[in-house]
């Protein structure tokens, strides 16, 4: 029997909704937790959409066993917003191809998820063709199905859950200090405290202020234990005054509170910095100001999938502007980390004397590639810097490169000879500055925003997202400081000719 708009469906019981509810409860929060991996708008609303979807149909079953009543429309639902769901997922997996294909190269390093992974793929292959083969009013059919989806989705999420408590993904979970226990020796009977209360309380021996400096990520907390509540983590090489002491605990302060870290992870000896300070060149000033460069942040908060010609007069259409990659360890965004690079090197190139136009300053807009080229174009820019970073599958991949058009450029060869110097300039500098593994200049003439430039324009890619080190490095203060000097001093290295 098939359901149809007046038939109600045979031996639909309330358990069976129950049960029925199982693989949406599983999928939804499988969805909200990859939703807070990937950071994908148009990802998240596909999955809440096929939730939402499914959880109509497990009250369509519901109001079926107890009312044996067919809402129509909420069985029709399904037909419509469950492959709505499915199509907004497929949209931004193959949108955002770069950051999922480093998802997935990371779930290769855990066959237990990728194994869970292949096993919710089978899952939802045989659900699809049950639901076409069998009866999906039989009351049979329908616990096959459920129970084959239920399965599927406890898959996924435990998947999910595994990729998130392996540290995998999130950098604070890749940070865990080990604290010595509190020995019992060094307590004595607070009086003030009633007769019953067993529970000793530590002496703390004041000690004359000093300063002192964290040599890692520590736990900040309000009682000299292991026990005691976190108040907050101090990162490393963090400076902190020390009030007080006991055997194992020192009592610090840090901003304006006061509370206990683990001798074991405080030093007096203030660090060095991480990376060596990067020095600005020393150039002909008069060269450099009044020459206008524009600064492109790479990317916005929500890419933008309607199409643009690839250049003048191009019949090639691309996506208008992409989401970017994401920090694999950091969870840091594409375009969160290109403005950030990008201000702090329009603050250090108007110190230089440079006159700087941005084509962004904000996530929220809604800015192509294009139309990209064509603030620096109107601004009439002498140069324009396009800052990104990079991801790839093999997160063993590190290092920074530029990108160039070449001179058989259909669009701007004119540009090619100047554009490939500048792209050297840039890249040779950073290097320099930052470390980074240098892969050099890439000849490229696929780029929307290069092909519509006007001047000489070059991509940075600063590093690759998808590489733990690369990506720590590039939230680093210090090293985001190295990195901006080194492009700046690539732009000065071009100018100063
Ligand atoms: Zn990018």
């Amino acid at each position: 029997m098939k359901v149809t708009k007046d038939t109600v469906p045979e031996g639909f019981s309330i358990q069976m909704a129950l049960v029925d509810l199982l693989p949406v409860l599983f999928y939804g929060i499988a969805n909200i937790l990859l939703g807070y991996i990937l950071r994908d708008s148009l990802f998240i609303t596909g999955g809440a959409i096929c939730t939402i979807s499914g959880t109509i149909k497990v009250i369509w079953k519901m109001i079926v066993a107890v009312k044996r009543q067919n809402v129509w429309p909420m069985f029709l639902q399904m037909r419509i917003f469950m492959p709505l769901g499915f199509l907004l997922i497929i949209i931004s997996i193959i949108i955002n191809r770069g950051a999922f294909a480093g998802f997935f190269g990371n779930i290769m390093n855990y066959p237990l998820c990728l194994g869970l992974l292949i096993a919710w793929v089978i899952g939802m292959i045989a659900m699809t063709v049950c639901a076409i083969k069998l009866d999906n009013a039989d009351v049979k059919s329908n616990w096959i199905e459920q129970s084959i989806n239920a399965v599927a989705q406890l898959m996924l999420l435990i998947c999910v859950i595994v990729i998130m408590t392996t540290g995998a993904m999130k950098a604070d979970e890749v940070v865990e200090i080990q604290e010595p226990r509190q020995e019992e020796t060094t307590t004595i009977v607070d009086d003030s405290k009633s007769e019953d209360n067993a529970k000793a309380e530590i002496v703390v021996n004041p000690v004359e202020e000093y300063n002192a400096w964290t040599t890692d990520r520590v736990n900040f907390r309000d009682n000299p234990s292991a026990d005691g509540k976190i108040i907050a983590k101090i990162n490393a090489r963090e400076e902190v005054t020390v009030t007080g002491e006991t055997d194992e605990w020192l009592q610090v302060r840090y901003g304006n509170q006061l509370g206990f870290v683990s001798r074991e992870y405080v030093s007096t000896e203030e660090p060095q910095a991480t990376y060596g300070q990067a020095q600005p060149l020393v150039v002909d000033r008069s060269k450099t100001t009044g020459r206008i460069v524009c600064i492109d942040a790479g990317h916005q908060r929500y890419g933008s999938s309607a199409t643009e010609p690839n250049g003048p007069g191009s019949g090639t259409m691309k996506a208008r502007v992409t989401g970017g990659t994401t920090g694999r360890t950091t969870g840091v965004p594409e375009y969160q980390l290109t403005l950030d690079i990008a201000l702090k090197l329009q603050a250090e190139l108007e110190a230089r004397g440079y006159t700087v136009v941005m084509t962004r300053t904000t996530h929220d807009v809604d800015i192509s590639n294009m139309e990209r080229a064509t603030v620096a174009n109107n601004a009439g820019a002498d140069i324009t810097i396009r800052i990104h970073a990079n991801g790839s599958e093999n997160t063993g991949i590190s290092g920074a490169l530029t990108m160039a058009p070449s001179e058989s450029n259909p669009y701007c060869a004119y540009i090619a000879n100047e554009s490939q110097y500048l792209s050297r300039c840039v890249i040779d500098q950073y290097c320099a500055a930052t470390g980074m593994a240098n892969q050099g200049v890439s000849i490229t003439d696929t780029m929307t925003g290069i092909n519509w430039c006007q001047m000489p324009v070059t991509i940075i890619e600063m590093g690759y997202m998808t590489n733990p080190s690369d990506d720590v490095n590039m939230q680093d203060p210090a090293y985001q400081n190295n990195m901006v000097i080194g492009i700046a001093n690539g732009i000065d290295a071009f100018f100063a000719l």
